[in-house]
């Protein structure tokens, strides 16, 4: 584990607690270690513990950093015109942030409790075959605040596609989503975020209202930041993957929200 000194110091104090030792890996400073709520502490510790008498033990409990409540959103002004606009952020002054997932192939189980334990909303670009082999995954993950929108079918390079290629690409995805979660994505993000002018076209003409791009990425629990390193600025969109380091990625996006002072914010809410 990438512990800072201190921090080993604190755990191995700890480790009369056994659940603390299990996701401790990925948390910096902002990681809450409140008292595990796990029935896997030992018998008898865990009476003064437990939140609520009717929460069904979640092993993610406490290991995610707590947020102020998001404010009402403020939606962006989109350009009209015949293509869909871009956007790596979006422009506000409110502290928000927003956490993207893309692809779907990797289906994690922790993450329906991990995004349960920490209460965030979260928007998932998904590849419709990956999303068709296993609804149900996804359907208890929007069941805990995620929505769906489309990242193709394929996944290719839109660029290296005719229109008609990217409009099948988009389009495609779009109504093999809306036909498994019962609502049509309205946001499309571009594999490997390559785009041309026919990519914005394409997805307007499949009714995606925007194309989204990112400002900071996370990868094996790490944090890519644009500019200077651990800063981010309000309105910035935050992209990782369905991938095998889902829950180190997961945590590390939050908890850089909350160094710098934002709140997880559904983007939904401000795209109009
Ligand atoms: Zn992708």
């Amino acid at each position: 584990m990438r512990l800072p000194r201190p921090r080993r110091r604190l755990l191995s104090a700890l480790l009369v607690l056994p659940v603390l030792a299990l996701v401790a890996g990925c948390g910096p400073k902002t990681t809450q270690w409140s008292a595990p709520s796990s029935p896997s502490a030992s018998p008898g510790r865990g009476q003064a513990a437990s939140p609520t008498p009717t929460a069904s033990p979640n092993p993610f409990d406490g290991k995610t950093p707590r947020f102020d409540p998001a404010p009402p959103p403020e939606p962006i002004n989109l350009a009209g015109g015949p293509t869909a606009p871009l956007l790596s952020s979006i422009p506000t002054t409110q502290k928000v942030a927003f956490l993207t997932i893309d692809d779907g192939w990797i289906k994690k189980p922790e993450a329906i409790a991990l995004l349960k334990a920490s209460g965030v909303p979260v928007s998932l670009f998904l590849l419709s075959p990956a999303a068709k082999e296993n609804p149900a995954f996804f359907k208890e993950l929007v069941a805990n605040g995620a929505t769906i929108q489309a990242h193709t079918v394929n996944h290719l390079s839109m660029p290296s596609l005719s229109y008609e290629r990217q409009k099948q690409e988009i389009c495609g995805s779009a109504d093999e989503l809306g036909k498994l979660f019962g609502t049509r994505p309205t946001l499309f993000r571009p594999p490997f975020g390559d785009y041309n002018q026919n990519t914005l076209r394409a997805a307007h003409d499949c009714g995606m209202k925007a194309v989204l791009y990112w400002k900071q990425t996370v990868d094996k629990g790490k944090v890519r930041y644009q500019g200077e390193w651990g800063k981010m600025q309000p309105g910035d969109i935050v992209l990782m993957h369905f991938r095998e380091a889902y829950v180190d990625d997961f945590t590390a996006a939050l908890n850089a929200m909350k160094a710098n002072g934002l709140t997880p914010a559904l983007l939904e809410n401000y795209i109009p």
